[in-house]
């Protein structure tokens, strides 16, 4: 039988299988449908065998010593943004915490910087921060928009984010985050930012420029009532909804979430055990960003609001059979990577996940965060080829060796789009 491109003798293939429809939680999240010394057939851009088999090929990749995945989803990033940070991360590791440097800048300063740039430079870096995703092994990615804040400037990046669609091989899913967070000009009018954050919604969905609206329901975005109104509305307009939920405090986001039955709630450190019981109930994935721990430098001790619960937390949520996943949250401030990589690397030291776990929240539990996974996420026949060979012989070194990139080929929708 002739494939068009065959992935030959693959020392193991991380099928991540038998979860499209129901993301893996319990037993299933610790399997990670392991198939050794195995082939990956692709034709017309879907998988059409998975195993140890007789197919022919034009394009053959050698894996003999390699291992295969499913490309990573990345079902959380605010990747279109101008300007840099750096400057303020040094001030966050002398101690600063994230809500000091919000009222000094953080998220405004990069809207001043957003704001000034035209859509072609926002298009410009978009595309190089996709290319640096995709060379780590990501081929879906969720972005966001929430560094524009007024109608001018939101539509501007939810236009990048359909520019970047037409101009990247990686599938792009798009997210209106107005409520990200109340900017400068409304400061003594919430309400009015409220009404026009609501106001843009049917304009976002005649154009068809986003999916997904997120709210920051938190001190330092929106509250409860605030973001339920701004979900509410969002929901009637037909768009599934996210939310950036307890993340520096309790503030009911997760239960927000379940009541208006959100596709994901993220962030949750502080979530609370009866949160996570109405998130399962709602069937909510839980995305998890140990990348902002790690960066924000929360575990360690000395930091103003050490998050030394978190460990335990995760273990519990796992536990109680909340559906996790893994995302970059890739933006200037809170989490400066586009590396999935470099996230279940965190997520092991800073969470204590185990190997099977962090792979599947970043694969299918992952697509299943952004309501895909009956596309891809897992190696499967039928589904999308979009897989990548990393040069290791085994998947635990992907987690162990840190700080290394160690893609050899990324293969989207059937066609190779990267080799080291
Ligand atoms: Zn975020």
């Amino acid at each position: 039988m002739k494939a068009d491109l065959l992935i030959r003798n693959a020392n193991e293939i991380i099928t991540a299988d038998r979860a499209s429809y129901r993301p893996k939680t319990g037993k299933y999240l610790q399997d990670l449908g392991i198939l050794k010394k195995s082939d990956v057939a692709i034709k017309n851009g879907r998988i059409v065998d998975v195993g140890f088999f007789k197919w022919e090929a034009e394009e053959v990749i050698d894996a003999t010593n390699k291992i295969v995945l499913p490309g990573f989803v990345d079902c959380h990033t605010h990747l279109v943004f101008a300007g840099s940070r750096s400057f303020e991360y040094e001030a966050k590791t002398a101690g600063s915490s994230y809500a000091g440097q919000h009222k000094t800048g953080g998220i405004l300063y990069t809207v001043e910087q957003t704001r000034k740039a035209s859509l072609d430079e926002l298009v410009k870096k978009g595309l190089k921060d996709l290319d640096v995703m995709l060379r780590h092994g990501t081929t879906t990615v969720e972005i966001k928009s929430g560094y524009g804040l007024d109608e001018e400037n939101e539509l501007k990046i939810l236009r990048v984010i359909k520019e970047l669609q037409s101009n990247h091989p990686m599938t792009i899913m798009p997210t209106f985050l107005g409520a990200h967070t109340v900017p400068q000009e409304y400061k003594n009018d919430r309400e009015g930012y409220v009404d026009l954050v609501k106001r843009i919604i049917p304009k976002i969905r005649r154009e068809r420029l986003a999916e997904y609206c997120d709210v920051f329901c938190d001190k330092l975005g929106f509250t409860y009532k605030e973001s339920k109104d701004i979900l509410q509305a969002a929901k009637k307009e037909g768009l599934d909804l996210k939310i950036h939920a307890e993340q520096t405090g309790h503030n009911y986001g997760a239960r927000l979430a379940a009541k208006l039955k959100a596709v994901s709630a993220d962030h949750l450190d502080y979530a609370t055990e009866k949160d996570v019981t109405g998130m399962i109930e709602s069937k909510i994935i839980g995305v998890l960003l140990p990348g902002v721990t790690y960066h924000l430098t929360e575990l360690i001790p000395g930091h103003k609001k050490l998050k030394k619960f978190l460990p335990a937390k995760i273990r519990g949520m796992i536990e109680q059979g909340l559906p996790v996943a893994l995302a970059t949250d890739y933006n200037p401030g809170s989490c400066n990577t586009q590396s999935m990589k470099t996230v279940m690397e965190t997520a092991a030291r800073l969470y204590r996940m185990s190997y099977a776990e962090i792979i599947n929240a970043s694969t299918i539990n992952a697509a299943h965060a952004l309501k895909m996974a009956h596309e891809i996420g897992s190696i499967e026949i039928g589904k999308k080829a979009d897989l990548v060979v990393y040069d290791c012989e085994e998947h635990g070194m992907l987690i162990d060796n840190f700080g290394v990139n160690l893609v050899d080929t990324v293969i989207k929708d059937g066609k190779i789009v990267y080799k080291k």
